[in-house]
């Protein structure tokens, strides 16, 4: 079974919960190796696309999509604004005009949420930002996928659980993009909050699918 556009829209508003929920271990990981402010530029963000979609849920996948876009690039500042924001866009373009996200499509969105993170941000593997758990999250998705008896929230939480693993290998890893790249091997020690957050956020997503 696919996902409609209300589907979608509960995903966001189970992402904006959690996000809430870990803002405070966010700012914390944050305040460890950046600026402190993690935790409360995606909080500002989730609960913005919470109250959008109060207004009128979008009639596809792609347009709820494109709003949380929108949205977290107009109202989350710093680094992941304009990441995770990509990360939306790129999916919401490859959802096109399709009524329901199924299997397929999902890994599809998800591989070109992972390109606008790195067409954007230019990181790599191993340099300790968000895209260490993205990167096995869509690799995770898309084998989870080929399995007969695939569904979105079984390929979501293959991915959620992945995230988890990569998130974890940024504490071993020296940053070489973004705030935490200016401590350099004193960040070593350290999860990455945007790591941690794009594992939150496949999580919720997962949940929200089942
Ligand atoms: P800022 O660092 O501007 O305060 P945030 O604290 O909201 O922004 O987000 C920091 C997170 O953004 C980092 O933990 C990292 O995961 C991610 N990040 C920063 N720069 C990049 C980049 N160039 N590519 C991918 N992710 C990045
Ligand atoms: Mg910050
Ligand atoms: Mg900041």
């Amino acid at each position: 079974m696919g996902c409609s556009s209300e589907g979608v829209a509960a995903a966001l508003r189970a992402a904006a919960e959690t996000v809430a929920e870990h803002r405070g271990e966010l700012v914390e990981l944050d305040r460890a190796i950046g600026d402190g402010d993690h935790g409360e530029n995606l909080s500002r963000g989730f609960t913005a696309i919470v109250s959008a979609l109060e207004t009128e849920v979008p009639a596809t996948p792609s347009a709820v999509a494109k709003l949380a876009a929108t949205t977290l690039i107009s109202k989350v500042g710093g680094a992941a604004g304009p990441l995770y924001g990509t990360a939306f866009l790129r999916a919401s373009t490859r959802l096109g005009d399709a009524a329901e996200v199924d299997v397929p499509l999902l890994v599809s969105a998800l591989e070109a949420a992972l390109e606008g993170v790195q067409a954007r941000g230019k990181a790599v593997a191993g340099d300790a930002t968000m895209v260490d758990a993205l990167i096995p999250a869509v690799a995770a998705a898309s084998a989870a996928a080929g399995s007969a008896d695939a569904s979105v929230a079984s390929v979501l939480a293959a991915a959620a659980s992945a995230a988890d693993a990569g998130a974890e290998s940024t504490v071993d890893l020296v940053p070489r993009k973004g705030r935490a790249s200016y401590l350099g091997e004193r960040a070593v020690g350290h999860l990455d909050p945007g790591a941690r957050s794009t594992a939150l956020l496949l999580h919720a997503f997962a949940e929200a699918a089942r």
